[in-house]
């Protein structure tokens, strides 16, 4: 029989009782065997607690812990699954993609709108259908949710309560758990399984809106080594120098201080092109660097690992190619 790596780390999936109190680490375990015993017919499951948290507190240093621990375990595996909060899984997952370079095996992370404890919870299907992923499933890091397989740099969480809470608009599924099931080859691998796990999570995150006081992002580059602009559609943000919103001089000074600045669009498909429009200009004029059509979580979460890791020219040719087949 296979052995599959179940590694829990928290989330709705596992909570119990008055909301968000979670259940006691060992009591998750058992109530998936309880509820979901048809798991031990698909696979040896082996359980390993890596925490127990909402998944706002998953922070960059436990994506790094995250990731060793895959690595040092996974060979040992036919796959992994990674139990997890939505709100937070979409940067956990693309994370663990930039970490985990060229996978043996198929890592698969899934979560609940409901707890698994609860009447009409997804999270045992959930469960099965990525047990069944890390199986089957292409070989590298997927969300699946819903009936879906998902590449997991691609996803956006859509919504708080219906159960097809991730979508990824700029990539087409990697698998359908339907009657059939139905997996893509996924990610071809180009080299030895290696672990990259260091991370500078001193970036900001800047989305562009209407009334937006250019100083306050003046202010917080000192602070920072690098900067996501989340810009409008095609990666648009004022230029005019009429109403004193221009964000020009922002991006001149981000150059000066050597803050690498990647454009991302608010739009959820399609991407940056920074060619079209006059402030894209304004923003290649200055050095800054196309995110593409990479979400915001994985331009944020790519950046935070580049800079770990290159400098300069190094750096922008990192974010400007695929890494993970997290851009086109
Ligand atoms: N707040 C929860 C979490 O991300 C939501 C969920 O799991 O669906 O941990």
């Amino acid at each position: 029989m296979k052995n599959v790596l179940l590694v829990h780390t928290g989330g709705t999936l596992g909570m119990a009782g008055r909301r968000p109190d979670a259940l006691k680490p060992g009591s998750f375990f058992r109530t998936v065997r309880e509820r979901v015993p048809e798991l031990t017919k698909l696979a040896r499951v082996e359980f390993h607690l890596f925490a127990n948290v909402d998944s706002c507190e998953l922070q960059p240093e436990l994506w790094a812990e995250l990731a060793t621990l895959l690595y040092e375990r996974l060979p040992r595996y036919d796959g992994a699954v990674v139990t997890h909060g939505t709100d937070t899984l979409a940067e956990t997952a693309c994370a663990l993609s930039f970490m985990l370079k060229n996978l043996p095996r198929p890592v698969v992370l899934t979560g609940a709108q409901r707890p698994l404890k609860e009447i009409r919870s997804d999270a045992r299907l959930n469960l099965i259908d990525a047990v069944t992923a890390a199986l089957h499933g292409p070989k590298e890091v997927t969300v699946c949710f819903d009936s879906h397989l998902f590449r997991g740099n691609r996803v956006r969480k859509v919504s708080v309560s219906e159960y097809d809470a991730f979508d990824s608009p700029n990539h087409p599924t990697l698998g359908v758990l339907g009657v059939d099931t139905r997996f893509e080859k996924g990610l071809s691998r180009r080299g030895r399984f290696t672990l990259e796990a260091e991370v500078d999570p001193r970036v900001f995150l800047l989305r562009v809106f209407p009334g937006l006081d250019p100083a306050i992002p003046l202010a917080i580059l000192p602070k920072v080594r690098g900067v996501v602009v989340e810009a409008y559609g095609a990666g648009n943000f004022p230029v005019s120098k009429a109403l004193g919103r221009s964000l020009e001089p922002f991006f001149h000074e981000a150059r000066r201080r050597g803050v690498p600045v990647v454009v991302v669009s608010q739009a959820q498909r399609n991407g940056v092109d920074l060619s079209l429009y006059e402030s894209g200009n304004v923003a290649r004029a200055s050095g800054a660097i196309s995110g593409g059509d990479m979400t915001v979580s994985a331009a944020v979460v790519k950046l935070m690992h580049g800079l770990a890791r290159h400098r300069g020219d190094a750096l922008r040719r990192y974010l400007e190619r695929s890494v993970a087949g997290e851009r086109g």
